[in-house]
């Protein structure tokens, strides 16, 4: 190693701190700071101490309390311990971004059935039941999901984390979607009934994620609802994809669905060992 003879002047060191340099000169005094000692010594007496400190206590503050999506902020509010809103804001589908683009497809989708006084309700009842399936989906087969780290370092079995996140994704989907579906005009049971299909599509989702992981299962479910919405727009009446006799389908679907998903967890210790 060899004694470096180039030293930024302090005019030099003054303008990087300022961050007048232009990049390509910010970029290499950066570069010189970062071997040479006496420089990094020399630029303390340019630095603005009082930002910096501010700087780093907006760091500490991001880090240590983490800001929380809209919905877990309210459910702390109403008394979730500060351990299942760490465990819940990991959760993709309960991040403001993804409510707000899965009610706006709602929204649209309510816009079509008020536009058309109820003759076309085919798109609401295609997206209202994906919502929490797909939210459901999304809670836990995200990639970069800390799922994973939680599993292997807090004390939740994974079952309770999914169970959690399921029910969380409930609670903060279920309210508008229904709101919303009282809008829609024609029959008001319409506005309830969608949750059938919807309710017997999570167990569906959960017990053929078991068998071929969430990714595959969500297609297949979506696929699957999609094929029955797409049914009952040749000419069978609108609300056919919710009427008693397929709320009775459903039923059984969600029924066979818990089986499934029981028989297959009695195999292992626990539901979560299955997904
Ligand atoms: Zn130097």
């Amino acid at each position: 190693m060899t004694a470096m003879k180039w030293h930024a002047d302090p005019e030099l060191l003054s303008s990087y701190t300022s961050g007048t340099l232009d990049a390509i000169a910010g970029a290499s005094v950066e570069q010189h700071l970062s071997h040479c000692a006496e420089c990094r010594a020399a630029i303390a007496a340019h630095t603005d101490l009082a930002g910096l400190e501010l700087a780093w206590a907006g760091v500490r503050d991001t880090i240590e309390t983490p800001r929380f999506p809209a919905p877990i902020r309210l459910a702390r509010r109403l008394g979730l311990p500060d351990s299942s809103a760490v465990l819940l804001a990991a959760t993709a589908s309960l991040r403001t971004a993804w409510m707000v683009s899965a009610f706006v497809a709602l929204a649209f989708a309510t816009l079509a059935a008020i536009l058309t006084d109820g003759e076309n309700l085919a798109p609401f009842l295609l997206v209202a039941p994906m919502i929490p399936v797909l939210g459901v989906a999304a809670a836990f087969s995200a990639p970069q999901d800390s799922l994973e780290t939680l599993v292997v370092t807090a004390p939740y079995g994974r079952t309770r984390l999914i169970l959690t996140r399921t029910l969380a994704v409930l609670a903060t989907s279920l309210p508008v979607a229904v709101l919303l579906g009282l809008l829609v005009p024609g029959p008001t049971w319409v506005a309830a009934a969608w949750l059938g299909p919807a309710l017997t599509l999570i167990p569906v989702l959960l017990a053929l994620s078991s068998f071929v992981g969430p990714y595959p299962a969500a297609a297949t479910v979506a696929v699957g609802w999609c094929g029955v919405v797409g049914v009952s727009v040749r000419g069978l009446p609108a609300t056919w994809p919710v009427q008693a006799e397929q709320q009775v389908i459903y039923l059984g679907l969600a029924v066979l669905a818990c089986a499934v998903l029981t028989v297959r967890a009695g195999r292992r210790s626990e539901i979560g060992a299955l997904l």
